[in-house]
């Protein structure tokens, strides 16, 4: 079989890489970073109900290096956090989900951890630009952008929300569709002491909404002093996240082109917030770089994947919002389904064409659904009056009285 070409060396695609490898079928992964440092830090994410499937295609080796980059070790050793839906301007719980068996751990660490034993696969600095399907064979390539090409059995567009496979398989309709509604977070150093009122509301992460204005917060731990080494050293330190969101109904509600005017926007919206939350939102120090993050989705629409030489998993292919934390879980999902459809054309014991579509179709139906119920979750998180039991920020998870 010749390999298989994925598209991209983010999470979802090195674990299907990390998954071929297991299954002994031939694959290689393309990258359009330079090398494994380029990208900072990022976010953290928490992997929930895909655990099941990680723990079905990954090795032991692999899943213990993913369980340790975790962002609170501690916390994960015993965690009984709940996911808390807060009222920004009381600090009042209006919605507690119960635990769940969870790993909260660094989205950039985890992507470390799962290119152990593959490094010798992933192929750095190598952008995508086009394919192309040579006639009469079973063949696809990819064309890179220094015009060199390879050729493989399969292609495998994993390479995020604005895919260039997506763009080749639905040339008229790529595009993600814009929420109106923006983003921007910080990561901040913070001493013991000033973490402390927000790790009382939850360990790792919580969220919030302001009834006056609809701003929505997200506080999320990124790091303890139990991970940076600074543990016991009289200079302790905690890394975390801390995000706004607010719908754009006027031009003053655009993300600012500096740092500096998207800093004293967030200062602005978190006015009115309960004091020690607006106090986490000023002390956020001036000069800290400020990230937009672009709320679009792409809903999976249909493609035709050529008799099963093209397809997409994770963001490529379902672009959604993070506001019910699912996307990374439906991509490692999607990479589990996949790896069983190339083991099936591997054995021959299905043809490319039916093993691709029986795939597609169970991936399109579970994530289409999934990014229209997350763009409603973004809406329903900036209107405090839309927010009850029914709301697309909680659906098919068991909610406890407050
Ligand atoms: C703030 C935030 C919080 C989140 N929290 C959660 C959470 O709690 N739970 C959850 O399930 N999900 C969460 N998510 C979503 C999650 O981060 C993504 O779903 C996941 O990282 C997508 O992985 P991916 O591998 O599909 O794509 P990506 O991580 O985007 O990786 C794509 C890779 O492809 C490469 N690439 C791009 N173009 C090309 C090209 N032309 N040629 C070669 N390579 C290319 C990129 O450099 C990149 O390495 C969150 C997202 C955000 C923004």
């Amino acid at each position: 079989m010749d390999p298989v070409l994925i598209v991209g060396a983010g999470i979802v695609g090195l674990t299907l890489g990390q998954s071929l490898k297991k299954q002994g079928i031939p694959f290689e992964i393309y990258e359009r970073d330079l090398n494994p440092e380029v990208r900072g830090q990022g976010w953290a994410i928490t992997i929930h109900w895909a655990l099941e499937s990680m723990f079905k295609m990954l090795d032991k080796s692999t899943l213990s290096r993913i369980q340790d980059v975790q962002v609170d070790p501690e916390v994960a050793r015993n965690d009984s956090g709940n996911f808390l839906f807060i009222n920004l301007e009381t600090g009042e719980p209006k919605f507690k989900i119960p635990p769940n068996v969870r790993w909260r751990v660094s989205r950039e660490k985890m992507r470390r951890a799962l290119m152990n034993g593959i490094e010798d696969h992933i192929h750095w600095g190598r952008r995508v630009t086009g394919l192309s399907l040579p006639k009469d064979t079973h063949q696809v390539q990819l064309v890179f952008e220094d015009q060199t090409n390879v050729t493989g059995s399969l292609v495998v567009g994993v390479e995020g929300s604005r895919s260039i496979v997506r763009q080749f398989l639905r040339p008229d309709a790529f595009d993600n569709q814009n929420l109106g509604i923006n983003f921007t977070g910080v990561a901040v150093d913070l001493t013991p002491e000033e973490i402390k009122p927000l790790r009382q509301m939850d360990p790792l992460l919580f969220q919030g909404c302001h009834p006056p204005t609809g701003a929505f917060f997200w506080f999320s731990m990124l790091e303890t002093p139990q991970v940076n080494g600074t543990a016991g050293t009289g200079a302790e330190r905690y890394r975390a996240q801390i995000c706004m969101s607010w719908p754009e109904k006027r031009p003053e509600d655009k993300v600012a082109s500096t740092d500096e005017a998207r800093l004293v926007n967030m200062k602005n919206r978190a006015q009115g917030f309960v004091p020690f939350l607006q106090d986490a939102v000023n002390r956020i120090p001036a000069g800290t770089p400020v990230t937009e993050i672009k709320l679009a989705d792409w809903e999976c629409l249909a493609w035709d994947n050529q008799g099963g030489r093209v397809t997409l998993a994770g963001d490529a292919a379902h672009a959604m919002t993070m506001y019910r934390g699912e996307a990374a879980n439906h991509g490692i999902l999607d990479a589990y389904r996949l790896m069983q459809a190339i083991e099936r054309i591997h054995s021959g014991s299905s043809n490319p064409s039916a093993a691709i579509n029986e795939y597609e179709n169970e991936m399109r139906d579970r994530t289409s659904r999934a990014v229209l119920l997350s763009r409603q979750a973004c809406k329903d998180a900036h209107d405090w009056s839309r927010l009850d039991e029914t709301s697309a920020i909680l659906t098919k998870r068991a909610v406890l009285a407050t």
